[in-house]
């Protein structure tokens, strides 16, 4: 069994004060924790039939893929705007300052299809319930969301109601 929390470096005051970045990047670096975090992060999904894995850039791409191909699923897309050269469905999104956006292609999932929904981290849970407004426009049945780090005490798990969240490691 390989220990994922003891590849997540902990950097105090960034991006900006007050804030403890979670960095994943020696996690990724290590062959045996990175392929251990995808099938962690895939495992409560095995027998769930899940059609498509959909996450938003950057560091939800890096672990939807190998949990597509472990789910025998396919993998589509959330980008932030500019980036997807079809046609879109756009959830524009409040941040603590500001705004942001994230957009999908209108026929990236099918209405019906089973998706799983990936990002590394779920702190206030902004960018996946935008993620799962995008998805409910496309008709799809989201299955779940699978994160590997879960900030709990920011209520991110509340905002995702009725979703079912499943998280790896938990800080309080
Ligand atoms: P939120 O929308 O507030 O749930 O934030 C989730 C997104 O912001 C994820 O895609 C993370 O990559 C990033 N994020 C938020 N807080 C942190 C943190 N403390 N450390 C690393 N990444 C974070």
């Amino acid at each position: 069994m390989v220990d994922l929390s003891k590849y997540v470096r902990e950097i105090p005051d960034y991006p900006k004060p007050g804030i403890l970045f979670r960095d994943i990047t020696p996690m990724l670096a290590d062959p045996q924790a990175l392929a251990a975090a995808a099938k962690a992060m895939a495992a409560p999904f095995l027998d769930m039939k899940i059609d498509i894995v959909a996450a938003a850039e950057a560091r939800g791409f890096i672990f939807a893929t190998p949990m597509a191909i472990e789910l025998g699923a396919g993998f589509v897309p959330i980008r932030k705007p500019g980036k997807l050269p079809f046609d879109l469905h756009s959830f524009a999104y409040e941040l603590e300052y500001g705004t942001d956006e994230l957009q999908i292609h209108v026929d990236g999932v099918k209405p019906g299809q089973r998706v799983l929904i990936v990002d590394d981290l779920l702190a206030t849970g902004g960018t996946m319930e935008a993620c799962c407004r995008l998805l409910e426009k496309c008709e799809a049945k989201i299955v779940g969301c699978s994160f590997l780090i879960h900030l709990a005490q920011l209520g991110g798990e509340d905002r995702l109601n009725p979703y079912h969240c499943h998280s790896v490691l938990t800080y309080d």
